[in-house]
């Protein structure tokens, strides 16, 4: 008999169709496990709750929450928490899948989970968002735990939606439980390094595909989309090992210099102004102008879908770092691919975040904290070791370093599965 397709997407599947086609492209590559593959086809559990709230006013307002577990062979579900009024179960099921295929790749003992809620942040008020994040973490209580499910910052979340979640969650059960949650302030338990750590990772994960080609990282060119919390940490760290960053755009336009743009001034400037536009040490350049910028690095550390079939083909750049998820379409990487970029997928460049998040979390049980520099190294170490394994898939089946990552992270989920069985 045949598996029954789910049925509670309806027919517009969203982002999660484009995970499933993910899935079907590796399966040629899964040898033994992949006859199982239809297990990643299918979320461990999904999770829909109303979250009532009192506004400010007085009225009460509803709002739709998620929370999803798309697969825990590996270890506990962890996966960030959206705030967006376009969040969709849809959308949330696939990002919780990536957290999958993430954490299996970069060798985290996780599975992937991801929660949100739709809503427009931006129009409540703190309180309201307060109650908002109290009563949703409450309502996907019956999930979370340190050895369960630990949500972590997304889009509009940050370390004080995590302080109240820890909080509601420690009520709920009357004790504090620091690991239920990673992101935290430094002073509930956060750790050190988490805030540069996914643009450290975008370095380190480039600055390996580099030492592959023979391109040395001093003297080179970068160009950046995205100067927030990644942008800016990978500009900075770039910078301090002696690249030269000649191009950065952001929401306000472009600016372009050859002789390089000092990242830690720009960021005063933009601290000041709200973005890069009107930098005064920098040339104005047309936003259109930015993919032809000639380079050796090129990160999109912005939103998705920016490098197309319309600029691919102008990229000069020699390795692309992908600081976002889901920044290049598949068109253009075959496009890319063609053109000999050398890309680094967004599933091991942008993992420092959540590796570093694994270490509060092991931080966390243990009550002992590390320094800033041991955070740091074991950062690279592990990003290092996730990279070669998937450089290893790469040479071997002479497949793209994006299509190597789903390989390796795939047959690790899968092997847990096998060695798990089938319960009952
Ligand atoms: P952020 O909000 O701090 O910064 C976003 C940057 O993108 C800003 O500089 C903004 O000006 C720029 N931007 C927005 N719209 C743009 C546009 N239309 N054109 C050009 N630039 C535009 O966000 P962030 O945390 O740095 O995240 C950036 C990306 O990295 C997202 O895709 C996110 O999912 C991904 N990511 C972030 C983390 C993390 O730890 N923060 C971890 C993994 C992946």
């Amino acid at each position: 008999m045949k598996s029954e397709p789910l049925s509670y997407l309806g027919k517009d599947g969203g982002p999660w169709e484009i995970f499933v086609e993910q899935v079907d492209r590796v399966v040629p590559y899964l040898g033994r496990y992949a006859p199982l593959a239809e297990s990643l086809k299918r979320p461990k559990r999904v999770l829909i709750v109303d979250v009532p709230i009192h506004l400010d006013d007085g009225t009460v307002a509803y709002f739709e929450g998620y929370r999803v577990h798309h697969n825990t062979a590996r270890g506990p579900a962890k996966g960030g928490v959206r705030y967006h009024p376009e969040v969709t179960l849809s959308e949330v099921m696939a990002l919780a899948a990536w957290m999958t295929i993430k954490n299996a790749a970069v060798g985290l003992p996780y599975g992937g989970g991801k929660g949100g809620i739709r809503v427009d942040p931006k129009k409540l008020s703190p309180g309201e968002l307060e109650r908002l994040t109290r009563r949703y973490t409450s309502e996907i209580g019956i999930l979370l735990g340190s050895d369960r499910d630990i949500p972590a910052p997304d889009v509009n979340t940050g370390e004080r939606e995590m302080a109240w979640m820890m909080d509601t969650f420690s009520m709920n059960v009357g004790r504090t439980v620091p690991g239920v949650v990673t992101g935290k302030p430094i002073a509930l338990g956060g750790s050190l390094g988490r805030r540069d750590a996914t643009g450290r990772g975008v370095f380190v994960t480039a600055r390996a595909a580099a030492e592959k080609i023979g391109l040395p990282i001093e003297g080179s060119r970068v160009i950046l989309q995205g100067f927030g919390n990644v942008g800016n940490a990978a500009a900075r760290i770039f910078h301090d090992h002696g690249a030269r960053i000649i191009a950065i755009q952001d929401h306000t336009g472009t600016i372009y210099n050859e002789a390089g743009i000092d990242p830690y001034d720009l960021l005063k400037h933009v601290a000041e102004f709200g973005g890069v536009r009107g930098y005064p040490k920098a040339e104005p350049l047309p936003n259109p102008e930015f993919w032809a910028v000639p380079a050796e690095f090129l990160i999109p550390a912005a939103l998705e879908k920016q490098i197309t079939e319309q600029n691919a083909w102008r990229i000069q750049a020699k390795i692309i770092a992908e600081g976002a998820n889901g920044p290049t379409t598949p068109a253009a990487d075959d496009i890319l691919l063609e053109k000999g970029v050398l890309v680094v997928p967004d599933v091991i460049a942008n993992a420092g975040g959540v590796t570093v998040s694994y270490f509060e979390w092991v931080q966390d049980f243990n009550s002992y904290f590390w320094t800033e520099e041991e955070i740091n190294a074991r950062l690279e170490r592990v990003l290092r070791n996730a990279f070669e394994a998937v450089w290893q898939v790469s040479q071997e089946k002479k497949i793209p370093l994006r299509t190597a990552a789903y390989v390796v992270a795939a047959t690790r989920v899968l092997e847990a599965r096998a060695l798990r069985g089938l319960y009952p």
